[in-house]
């Protein structure tokens, strides 16, 4: 199991637009050997907003140094696969599921964070285990619990600092092989699908004419709606600029923002 905790840009109240990833930190836990296997430790330098502020220091422990020096979000996003890919963990489908606490991480952070950024979202990260799913499952309780609760319905101390993000994630890991060591399975909990991606800018082209939209759903359905709309015509078919037809929802997961298609 891959436990993913980040942190992000956030001041008091509502975060800044784009809210920004500033850590991008992971524990590998070994359910067969009981342990902490490995770490990745990361800051993220972010690019909209790059000034911290006391609301975000005071919170997450992050300096403003910290991520001063500290690769923008393609290159922290890219060394993450490669440390996965260094313990052997891309090599084939399910080789390991990624661990978080809630579903903010996955299901609305990084995929905001590689639109806002214009790199493509890796497959391996549309889907995950919900430690609060299984803590729920495991101690019949229920799943609206924050880690600091699970912690201490587990007797365990919180270590380090809370919300620091590497910390967040041993501490995570702690709860995971608690949970393992009460008998829980851990099972996938949580998919992104594509329909759920954030909305996507692109450019269509009919004939001579060329339109800017923005595709709210990743359906194809919604897709041919918004282009019969746009150009007030039927529209049966979208391809892209080099001639490779749409089919189907999951390849509409796969285009970038300003894409051009036909
Ligand atoms: P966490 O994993 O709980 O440390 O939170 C992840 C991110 O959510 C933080 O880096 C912040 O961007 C945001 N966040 C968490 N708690 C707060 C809070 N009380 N106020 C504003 N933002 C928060
Ligand atoms: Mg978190
Ligand atoms: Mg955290």
């Amino acid at each position: 199991l891959v436990v993913l905790d980040f942190e992000a840009t956030c001041r008091e109240g509502e975060p800044p637009e784009p809210q920004e990833i500033i850590e991008f930190p992971s524990v590998l836990v070994s359910l067969r050997e009981g342990a902490v296997v490995a770490e990745h430790e990361s800051f993220v330098r972010p690019v909209f907003h790059p000034r911290l502020g006391a609301f975000c220091t005071e919170l997450t422990g992050i300096r403003q140094e910290d991520v001063d020096g500290a690769p923008a979000f393609p290159e922290a996003l890219a060394a993450h696969q490669a440390w996965l890919a260094s313990h052997g963990l891309l090599e084939r489908d399910g080789a390991f599921a990624f661990v978080t606490c809630g579903e903010w991480d996955l299901r609305s952070m990084l995929p905001r964070q590689c639109a806002a950024s214009r790199v493509p979202l890796p497959r391996v990260y549309r889907r995950w285990i919900n430690v609060k799913t299984i803590f729920a499952r495991t101690l019949g309780r229920s799943a609206s619990v924050g880690m600091p609760e699970m912690l201490s319905a587990l007797g365990l101390e919180l270590e380090g600092r809370h919300h620091r993000g590497i910390d967040d994630c041993r501490n995570i890991a702690r709860i995971v092989l608690e949970l393992a060591a009460r008998g829980a399975s851990f099972e996938i909990t949580s998919h992104l699908y594509p329909s759920q991606m954030p909305a996507l800018p692109l450019t269509l082209h009919l004939g001579a004419h060329v339109r800017e939209v923005t595709l709210k759903k990743r359906q194809l359905a919604s897709l041919l709606g918004l282009a019969g709309s746009t150009f007030r015509t039927k529209v049966a078919r979208v391809e892209t600029m080099d001639g490779v037809e749409l089919t189907s929802d999951e390849e509409l997961a796969e285009l970038l923002p300003g894409a051009a298609l036909r």
